[in-house]
């Protein structure tokens, strides 16, 4: 049989994670329009062996600790000897590695944090299209990621919902500002290259819709006795605990304003977030003319996954949908900038660039393993961010070396902050 005429192959990094799970969940409705060659995951080898067993990929790769690779086949087939495949491979480089190969069409970056972004930045640079869910890479390295997807022709499509709301809501626009009609939908420029770039005057505004979060009603003195257990119960999403807790802090929203600023090449006063607890507005654009245009869904992130991995093209998909029969309220609220000085910090760090993000981003890290250790509480999250950010000497355009330097300082600071 002849392949499908819009078969992506696909390497997911990250494939036991929240996103991961979902992802192969698109991949099993697809029938022969996705194929599997690489998987990788940190330490959960048992979920990683089923779902070896069920996708049969070409590849995996184990980054968490090693595994014999006698030991890893038996655990995966049942036996040492029955296929050749999967090739296993044990560390990050080996990420960096394999999401350049020829046979991979679409990377799907899935990996949670910092820990996400070289081969995030391999990809990109192997000129690949990177479906996006890892945020942090955009955060911490925006003008380095979208710089060599511009240099190398790769891609960068959104699976955040918000992002790719806003993508939806912007094609339209880019067709035509650049005037090339149907073009678009084939060329597959990346956002950097395809936003029109225009006169300010003439540049939408983005606004970013935030659930708020389980606390989004407490006040500043209730938001100083909430649990580990109290950040993870999200009211509308079931993520990973990492992007819970941000959730709950609402610096999951800072990290996406940077992260939008990034990819759609946004000054950040164009940039606005309003609160929806209802999760169904994914986000907006506002026109010049005061056009506003949304995106609506129920919380289910394999719409925005499967439409980023066959990005230009949709197909029926297995995520939920509305229910035009039930009634339904949509509630929007301005945001508390002062319970939630997380937005602030977002919108400086957006405005600064250079190593601020790289700095932010890890401060943030450690912070959330501190609280989800019961070692810090959580509205003292965003005030270690910012005394970290407020102390680092910025590098207005750092090398991929001096991010990474920049990353080890904050989380060192961010360590001896906490232990204080
Ligand atoms: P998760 O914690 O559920 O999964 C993380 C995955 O990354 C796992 O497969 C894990 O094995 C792997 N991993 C963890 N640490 C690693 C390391 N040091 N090196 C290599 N691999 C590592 O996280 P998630 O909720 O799936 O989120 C993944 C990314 O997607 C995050 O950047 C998050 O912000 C973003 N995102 C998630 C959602 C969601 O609904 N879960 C929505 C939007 C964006
Ligand atoms: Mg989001």
């Amino acid at each position: 049989m002849p392949p499908h005429k819009n078969l992506r192959r696909l390497a997911v990094l990250g494939s036991t994670g929240s996103i991961g799970c979902a992802t192969l969940d698109v991949v099993r409705h697809a029938g022969d329009r996705m194929q599997i060659v690489a998987l990788s995951a940190h330490t959960n080898t048992s979920l990683l062996a089923e779902q070896v067993r069920e996708f049969q990929p070409e590849i995996v790769v184990v980054t968490g600790f090693r595994l014999q690779t006698p030991d890893f086949r038996f655990q995966t087939f049942g036996t040492e000897t029955r296929s050749p495949k999967p090739e296993v491979f044990h560390d990050s480089d080996a990420l960096c590695e394999i999401v350049t190969r020829d046979d991979i069409d679409v990377v799907v970056s899935a990996i949670v944090g910092s820990a996400g972004l070289q081969s995030t930045l391999s990809a990109v640079e192997a000129g690949k299209t990177v479906a996006l869910a890892n945020k942090e890479s955009l955060v911490a390295g925006g003008e380095l990621v979208t710089e060599a997807t511009k240099k190398s022709g790769g891609k960068i499509i959104p699976i955040d919902s918000e992002h790719s709301a806003i993508w939806q809501c912007l094609e339209r626009e880019w067709r035509v500002a650049r005037g090339k009609g149907r073009e678009l939908r084939n060329s597959q420029a990346s956002p950097s290259q395809t936003l029109a770039p225009g006169p300010s005057s003439l540049t939408p505004t983005i606004i970013l819709t935030a659930s708020g979060g389980p606390f989004r009603d407490l006040s500043r003195q209730e938001l100083e006795r909430v649990t580990v257990a109290d950040a993870l119960a999200h009211p509308t999403w079931s993520m990973g605990k990492k992007i819970t807790v941000d959730s709950a802090t609402l610096m999951n929203k800072a990290l996406e304003i940077i992260e939008a600023r990034w990819l759609f090449d946004m000054p950040p006063e164009k940039i606005r977030v309003v609160l929806h607890p209802q999760s169904v507005v994914h986000s907006m654009v506002e026109f010049v003319d005061g056009a506003v245009m949304a995106q609506l869904s129920p919380p289910d992130m394999r719409l925005p996954i499967q439409w980023a991995i066959d990005y230009p093209n949709r197909f029926p998909c297995p995520a939920r949908r509305i229910d035009w029969e039930t009634m339904m309220t949509l509630e929007f609220f301005p945001p508390d900038f002062e319970r939630f000085p997380a937005l602030q910090l977002g919108m400086e760090v957006a405005a600064q660039g250079g190593t601020a993000g790289a700095v932010i981003n890890a401060a943030n890290e450690v912070a959330v393993e501190a609280f989800l250790q019961e070692k810090l509480p959580l509205y003292q999250i965003t005030t270690v961010c910012q005394s970290i950010l407020h102390h680092h000497n910025h590098e207005r355009r750092p090398t991929f070396t001096q991010l990474m330097a920049a990353d080890r300082w904050a989380r060192s600071e961010t360590q001896k902050w906490i232990s204080r």
